[in-house]
């Protein structure tokens, strides 16, 4: 059994669009995934009708606790009105987040347009990767890495931070749009923030927790797991691909042997097998 919930496509900042990474994921025997856009969660529906994979709707929510943090819904109604709202909200801030940058770059003398920035961006959630990748067409930079590194990176010259709402409000959302929520990648965010929120994420309204992510460790991954089973909380599996962005992560087809996330994938409706 191998499944990804966590890939990344042209609605937002991944490389390919839905059709394109489901049928990536085909070719590597995954059998079941979910589409998990950043703010994002329109992509599922030019591919949920697919007889040979079984797909999840999906999203990943930008939200704030004691910095960013992301927030996964998996089984939500793509059409809900708050879900949609929100997502609209977000993308008309990230227009002005990005009219920002903007004004950073031209303080460092470098002219850069919101059309050349836009030019980039395939879907409605403009980010810092289309930033990256205009900046390298106009030869500023050589690579999205030196792009983040100089300029884009969260302690970088350009970076400015993106609203976000507040990690409560992202589970509710998620929730009202007849969703679960998982928190993405726990092992990768600050230790202490992890200490803080750990213990509150049942009082949020959390079914689960992204225990197996491309960017844990073995021992990481036992360690989230564990905490998960002694919380009551449900573990997830990704990879978090998103193609050109992060050039070391595939679509990983999480293999499925621990007994405790077959528990929980069944319990999102997957058909193991
Ligand atoms: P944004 O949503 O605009 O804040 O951009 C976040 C996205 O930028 C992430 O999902 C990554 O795809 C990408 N990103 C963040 N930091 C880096 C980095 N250091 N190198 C390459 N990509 C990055
Ligand atoms: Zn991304
Ligand atoms: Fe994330
Ligand atoms: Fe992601």
């Amino acid at each position: 059994m191998t499944v990804d919930l966590h890939l990344h496509t042209t609605y937002s900042d991944g490389s390919f669009s839905p059709k394109q990474v489901v049928d990536m994921a085909k070719k590597r025997g995954v059998q079941a995934v979910a589409i998990t856009d950043h703010d994002e969660c329109r992509g599922y529906l030019e591919v949920k009708d697919d007889k040979d994979i079984q797909i999840l709707s999906g999203i990943e929510l930008s939200a704030d606790f004691k910095g960013e943090a992301h927030v996964l819904g998996y089984n939500i109604d793509c059409t809900n009105k708050a879900l949609i709202d929100h997502i609209e909200e977000q993308s008309v801030s990230r227009i002005k987040r990005a009219h920002k940058m903007i004004e950073r770059f031209r303080e460092f003398g470098i002219e850069l347009t919101i059309d050349e920035v836009m030019q980039e961006c395939t879907g409605d959630v403009l980010g810092r990767p289309h930033i990256a990748d205009a900046l390298m067409k106009k030869g500023v930079v050589s690579s999205t890495k030196e792009a983040f590194t100089r300029f884009l990176g969260r302690y970088a010259k350009c970076y400015v931070p993106r609203a976000k709402v507040d990690i409560a409000k992202a589970v509710d959302i998620i929730r009202g749009a007849g969703g679960v929520a998982v928190l993405a990648h726990p092992g990768i965010m600050p230790g202490s923030v992890w200490n803080e929120l750990s213990g509150k994420l049942k009082d949020y309204g959390f079914w689960g927790i992204e225990a197996y992510h491309s960017e844990h460790s073995k021992g990481k991954i036992r360690e989230l797991e564990s905490f998960a089973i002694a919380s009551g909380l449900f573990v997830t599996c990704g990879s978090d691909y998103h193609g050109y962005a992060k050039p070391d992560v595939d679509i990983c087809g999480e293999q499925a042997h621990s007994r405790y996330l077959i528990q929980s994938l069944k319990e999102l409706g997957i058909k193991c097998t």
